[in-house]
């Protein structure tokens, strides 16, 4: 029986700021054409260019008139890419962020994908021989600097592929042809690893025991078929060991895992702990990828080659056949949240929709959890599990407070922390100080006139950095020579405050037979130098390690038994309605990295307001008490989570401009009395690289009236007329409304 071919429309989502999807004719005529289905890219036509796009939907009508329908291209795919569960996932993403969704696809998939490519193209990786490896130290490379800097960086690895060395090198193929010529180094294509599928998802290293605590926290994700939990462990209790149990356990009955880290979470030795572990073909997904690998990686996931998938933010939406259980590690970073560009999404709070959307155990981690998903837990909408103990032998930390005025400070660190640090680093262990600024110092003055260096494209001043001779701006990146007297008035000028690097000096004069190790873009600017940072460490090479966030997460460094924060007020007198809770978590956070091993730890904390509640409620009560009374009074404040916010985002060449934009948007109908539409303000940083930043915070109660708000004023705001360079964007359960 021949089945009458009848009319067939996809809707197609592309890439463009339109807030809807585009109709399609069905490809038609000869030739051996798939059917285009949900979930699979397509070429179209569109204006004069051709788009790549997903199919959403198939519809037997449509609104456009027949003979306007233009009919698809070409299918890309011969599967579809995304499921159902994972067109439905971004489609519910748009809507509740109110982006378009053509574009929140255009995030979901790796770039190459998005331009057509299959994303399996095979790489070249190039590597060494024995007799490059033999030639490493040959005394010929001394007069050929380029091939000898190729041959010691194929030599960190055992394979590195062409792009990877297109970001390091520049103009390395000239080297590589003269070593192939050597037979030092030699090339080949690797292809994608779909046979890694059928590998054995045995165990390949033996298993720690668990603690009771562990054990208990195992039967429990083991016993949920679905749900969500909050594995709320303080530093050291052992999470990790927690989710490889259970990841074992979805693996062994078939399904797979996806795994998210915070941005500088993700580290080698994460992803080889997993190595070590599983025998199972894993995806990384990060941002130190190049475009083929990504796609790569992408494509080997959502076809189900790949077993566990460990990615940043933007992997929540890789699609997963039999994705089988969600583990967000650290659930409270801020990098789950995408607080840049047009589609403002939080991954966390995606993760916990996928997995209701797809009936699989979602388990956030944290030894600080965000107040958001405590307040889920006493909403019953999580369930707590909790981790209490450090696992083995490790005693807690103990938490002392440094008062800034009542003793001697010595560039930056105050008497008791140096004898502290002295006392440490004689009993042989290490010491960690950590301070959020990098850079010499935070500014540049005039002891003359109080002039101090600024930034012409922001409201900022310049940050001194010292070995480069250079100020520099932190939020424009402008930079520029350091002047050695006052333009103003000819006087003589000074770096005033402290960063990393002016502690390392300030430490290598006071304890110079320990060597130091800063932790921050500035040293550290790529994964292998971080990674040789980590081994200085770990080896015992380095006594003494000074840095920034990036020491926070995600590094163990059990020889560690002292650490200092420098300053603790940064964040005490903050606007954010969020820095009470980010304080506690960044002092709970840096402080977990003392004491890991058999060594109890001792933690110093330098304020000059240590009477501050905040900073006693923590050390009293500890996170738990801190978070309770935080809880309290957002409520009582009517912040989120006891609120829902969206923030209108905007910036224009001018500040009228701007302003002119916003109290358009302010003066839009709103027919609700449960939403709240604040007056919009010129931002924190007004000026940012020679533009004018300023928002209005739309806040209600209730989280559906805000969405149903947003859905008739935001096509509103769309239509406002445009005035020349203004950019805008939705925010939705922003992170910071300032
Ligand atoms: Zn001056
Ligand atoms: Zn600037």
């Amino acid at each position: 029986v021949t089945q009458e071919p009848r009319l067939k429309i996809c809707q197609v989502a592309l890439d463009t700021p339109v807030r809807r999807l585009f109709d399609y004719l069905s490809p038609s005529g000869p030739g051996p054409q798939v059917a285009a289905q949900p979930g699979m890219r397509v070429r179209v036509p569109f204006g004069r260019q051709q788009l790549v796009g997903v199919v959403v939907h198939l519809r037997d009508h449509s609104e456009i008139a027949p003979d306007k329908l233009r009919p698809i291209l070409t299918v890309l795919d011969e599967q579809p890419l995304f499921s159902e569960a994972d067109l439905s996932l971004l489609l519910w993403a748009a809507n509740y962020y109110h982006h378009p969704i053509g574009q929140v696809f255009a995030a979901a998939l790796p770039r190459l994908l998005r331009e057509g490519d299959d994303g399996l193209r095979p790489t070249t990786v190039w590597c060494l021989t024995a007799a490059g490896h033999a030639a490493l130290n040959d005394a010929a490379l001394n007069r050929a600097p380029k091939q000898r800097l190729l041959l010691q960086t194929l030599a960190q690895n055992t394979e590195t592929p062409s792009a990877a060395l297109n970001e390091s090198l520049t103009e390395w193929r000239n080297a590589a042809r003269a070593l192939v010529e050597k037979c030092w180094i030699e090339s080949h294509q690797r292809n994608s690893n779909a046979d890694a599928a059928n590998a054995a998802m045995t165990l390949r290293e033996t298993e720690p025991v668990p603690s009771s605590a562990q054990a208990a926290a195992i039967q429990r994700l083991l016993a949920a078929p679905h749900g969500g939990f909050l594995l709320d462990g303080v530093t050291g209790s052992g999470k990790t060991e927690v989710y490889l149990r259970v990841i074992a356990a979805v693996l062994a009955r078939g399904d797979s895992v996806l795994v998210l880290c915070p941005e500088i979470g993700l580290t080698p030795q994460l992803l080889h702990r997993f190595e070590q572990r599983f025998n199972a073909p894993i995806a990384a997904l990060h941002s130190g990828l190049t475009d083929s690998e990504r796609a790569r990686a992408w494509v080997t996931a959502a076809r189900g080659q790949a077993r566990i998938v460990i990615g940043t933010r933007s992997a929540v939406f890789t699609p997963l056949p039999r994705l089988g259980l969600i583990v967000i590690d650290e659930e409270h970073d801020s990098s789950y949240k995408q607080q840049e560009g047009g589609f403002r999404y939080s991954a966390r709070d995606l993760a916990l929709l996928r997995g209701a959307q797809e009936k699989v155990p979602v388990v956030l981690g944290s030894a600080t959890p965000s107040l958001e998903s405590l307040q889920n837990v006493a909403m019953q909408r999580l369930t707590h599990i909790s981790l209490p103990e450090r696992a083995g032998t490790a005693q807690p930390p103990r938490l002392v407070l440094v008062d800034m005025r009542a003793h001697a400070v010595h560039k930056g660190i105050a008497m008791p922390l140096l004898q502290a640090m002295q006392r440490h680093l004689e009993a042989g262990a290490q010491v960690l100080l950590y301070l959020n600024r990098r850079g010499y110092a935070p500014s540049l003055v005039c002891q003359g006139c109080n002039w101090s260096a600024p930034c012409r494209s922001c409201d900022a001043r310049l940050t001194v950095h010292q070995r480069a001779d250079r100020l520099a701006c932190h939020h424009c990146g402008a930079e520029e020579p350091r002047p050695t007297r006052c333009p103003r008035c000819g006087y003589e000028v000074h770096a005033l405050g402290h960063g990393t690097e002016r502690v390392e000096e300030t430490l290598a004069e006071r304890f110079p037979q320990y060597a130091i190790e800063r932790f921050d873009r500035d040293t550290l600017r790529q994964q292998q130098e971080l990674e040789a940072a980590i081994d200085r460490v770990n080896s015992g090479a380095a006594r003494i390690l000074i840095g920034t966030q990036m020491l926070t997460k995600g590094h163990h460094f059990p020889d560690v038994s002292l650490v200092g924060i420098l300053n603790a007020d940064q964040s005490l007198f903050s606007t954010d309605f969020r820095a009470a809770e980010r304080l506690a978590q960044t002092i709970v956070q840096v402080a977990g990295r003392a004491g890991r091993a058999e060594r109890a730890g001792e933690v110093m904390i330098q304020s000059q307001y240590p009477e501050h509640p905040l900073l006693t409620q923590l050390l009293q009560e500890g996170y738990a008490g801190f978070a309770a009374s935080c809880l309290t009074e957002r409520a009582a404040a009517h912040w989120p989570p006891f609120s829902r916010l969206a923030v209108l985002r905007a910036s224009a060449a001018t500040a009228a401009a701007v302003m002119r934009f916003l109290q358009a948007a302010a003066a839009l109908p709103n027919s609700d009395t449960h939403v709240v539409m604040r007056h919009p303000m010129p931002s924190t940083m007004h000026r940012r690289a020679d533009r004018y930043h300023a928002q209005m915070v739309v806040e209600s109660l209730d989280r559906m009236r805000l969405q149903k708000f947003l859905d008739l004023w935001v096509p509103q705001v769309e239509a406002l007329p445009g005035t020349q360079g203004l950019r805008w964007a939705l925010d939705v359960d922003p992170l910071e409304v300032f």
